[in-house]
């Protein structure tokens, strides 16, 4: 299955942004095209006075002393000018860097979780990494160097004109040819950047997969599939590489001869005219330098240009990820009570397969609704819709009369909380991961929620997290919990929280839990039946439907499902 990747933006979007970026800046970004333009300009003194020299000497009139010391100072003072542009727009570019990379995680931070898990982790990580890190030298160097080259080249070609318009002219026949390659290099190279971009990203998540499934990878001997799939990607990105690298090797040469060209060229035609006299020798060596000069600028803009498409490439996968519809769209209403309704609710996450086919379902405040049915019926996804972490595709969930997508992600919290097997514990402090739920919460307040849960772990200052200050799962569950009465939500959804762990820990956790589910709407998915005894309701979620609703005295009355699934369940 190749997981579909997360949007990519459009060219235009991508320019549009790039405008934007650089004009934030407005005041730094002029103070540093100023002092590249005035670098720029005492570096085109040097080649006149050089000019002028070479025909006093042939007039034999010359004043070499004065002269070289009038290029030596302005060759001192573009290098002093120099350092300074090259500071300023280096600050610039860090300061632009720097808000690209808040905005990127500001767009992570708001995609719809289901987006994610559809796009796979592998996609928005290299987003992440390769991505920034190609921006970033976009940013770093081929922003600046460009921008310093187009300023270098304007001012050369304003100094070849004064200089005399004639001698001009010969440099333009390397026009037609450098426009003609680079008119030809770049779609190509746009086109294959994003789709070497894209094989990396499949590197990338079948190499996190087969990781994070090390052990089902060797529990079903996968190895040598797993193996000949990333060999695949490889090959598929090395195919990429090649074509890109195919396009370069035909851009580079001919930019090589394109700059050769015109000094040629100058030299020939400034020849012919000195000697018809239209154009004296000073003018014919200036010329001819300038056009030397030129050719640095050009090349660091044509090869910039390769580095830019790089960076336009990676800058459309990271502003892709805001192109993706928001789950949540804040309603503004506060909910006008606790009861939670689900109303024909309908879900699908792929198009065209609804695994949800029209539920209703009201939760009465501080009850115990415990929800069973055979496995794949769409019990954990009906939690994940009563606790709001996904949207319904049709139909509504609500709490108060207020969609729970409709609820700011800090407000939904105080409602409405899932708690699954899949906690994590982030690397930090044990307060560090407890305050993530309410960040004013003070340290005795901390202190009571672990009383409550009946914490036996290392105090708040611990270090817990990955590696060797990894949790137990038990602990992780606790903290969990305790992260949840701070959030202090009226209703709970457990989607089968205990499961997994062995009993005595489990016993530790039913209490813990027993703490954290007092006084709340408690929706307890329950994948096998023995909790659903003591619960106030049963639902009974059969292919996508409440099939059965009611207490346990009245459902095994009626003799259906959930009475034949209790008796299949107590004879074995
Ligand atoms: P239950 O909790 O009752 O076992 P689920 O809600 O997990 O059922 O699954 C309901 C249906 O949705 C199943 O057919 C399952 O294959 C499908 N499903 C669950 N999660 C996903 C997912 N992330 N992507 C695609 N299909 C899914």
């Amino acid at each position: 299955m190749s997981a579909e990747i997360l949007p990519v933006a459009s060219p235009a979007q991508v320019r549009a942004y790039a405008r934007r970026l650089v004009l934030r800046y407005p005041r730094a970004l002029a103070g540093a095209l100023a002092l590249h333009a005035l670098a720029a300009a005492a570096g085109l003194v040097a080649p006149r006075l050089l000019g002028d020299l070479v025909e006093d000497v042939a007039d034999g009139r010359a004043d070499v002393d004065t002269a070289g010391i009038a290029i030596a100072v302005f060759v001192v003072v573009q290098g002093v000018l120099n350092r300074y542009a090259h500071l300023q727009s280096a600050k610039l570019g860090e300061r632009v860097l720097a808000r690209l990379r808040e905005e990127f995680v500001r767009r992570v931070l708001r995609l719809p979780l289901s987006a994610v898990e559809r796009a796979g982790t592998g996609d928005l990580v290299t987003r992440a990494s390769r991505d920034v890190d190609t921006l970033a030298t976009s940013v770093r160097y081929a922003m600046p160097e460009t921008l310093i080259a187009v300023v270098v080249v304007t001012l050369t070609a304003g100094a070849l004109v004064l200089n005399g318009p004639l001698v001009a002219l010969p440099c333009l026949v390397s026009v037609p040819l450098l426009w003609a390659v680079t008119r030809w290099y770049l779609p190509r190279a746009r086109a294959g950047y994003l789709r070497e971009n894209a094989a990396y990203a499949r590197i990338a998540d079948g190499l996190a997969e087969t990781v994070h499934g090390a052990r089902t990878v060797e529990a079903l001997g996968l190895a040598e599939r797993r193996r000949a799939r990333g060999d695949d990607d490889i090959a598929a990105a090395f195919e990429v590489e090649r074509y890109t690298l195919r396009l370069r090797t035909v851009l580079y040469p001919v930019i090589e001869f394109g700059f050769v060209l015109p000094v040629a060229a100058t030299l020939l035609c400034g020849g012919l005219l000195y000697v018809n006299g239209h154009a004296s020798l000073a003018q014919v060596t200036a010329a001819t330098l300038y056009v030397q000069q030129l050719s640095g600028p050009v090349e660091t803009l044509l090869s910039w240009l390769d580095e830019l498409q790089l960076g336009g490439a990676s800058l459309a996968r990271v502003l892709g990820v805001a192109d993706v519809p928001p789950d949540r769209v804040p309603h503004g209403r506060e909910p006008g009570g606790e009861r939670i309704t689900a109303r024909d609710v309908r879900y699908a996450y792929r198009d065209g397969r609804d695994v949800l086919h029209g539920v209703d379902l009201d939760l009465r405040p501080g009850e115990r609704l415990a929800v069973v049915g055979p496995s794949g019926a769409g019990k954990s996804t009906l939690g994940r819709l009563l606790a709001g972490i996904d949207g319904p595709r049709t139909g509504e969930v609500a709490v108060g009369g207020v969609p729970l997508v409709g609820l700011p992600l800090d407000d939904l919290r105080g409602h409405v909380a899932l708690v699954t097997q899949e906690q994590h514990v982030f690397r930090g402090t044990l307060r560090d991961n407890l305050a993530m739920a309410r960040p004013d919460a003070s340290d005795d307040d901390l202190r009571r929620v672990l009383a409550a849960v009946e914490w036996d772990g290392p105090g708040l200052d611990a270090e817990v997290g990955s590696g060797d200050a990894a949790p137990s799962p038990a602990r992780a569950q606790q903290l969990a919990l305790a992260r949840l009465v701070l959030a202090d939500p009226h209703t709970l959804v457990l989607d089968e929280a205990t499961s997994l762990l062995d009993p005595r820990a489990a016993r530790r956790l039913e209490r813990s839990l027993a703490a954290a589910m007092d006084g709340r709407t408690v929706v307890a998915i329950a994948h096998r039946l023995h909790t659903a005894h003591d619960a106030d309701r049963v639902a009974v979620v059969e292919d996508g439907r409440i099939a059965e609703l009611g207490t346990h005295d009245e459902l095994l009355a009626q003799n259906g499902s959930y009475a034949a699934l209790w008796a299949s369940w107590h004879s074995s």
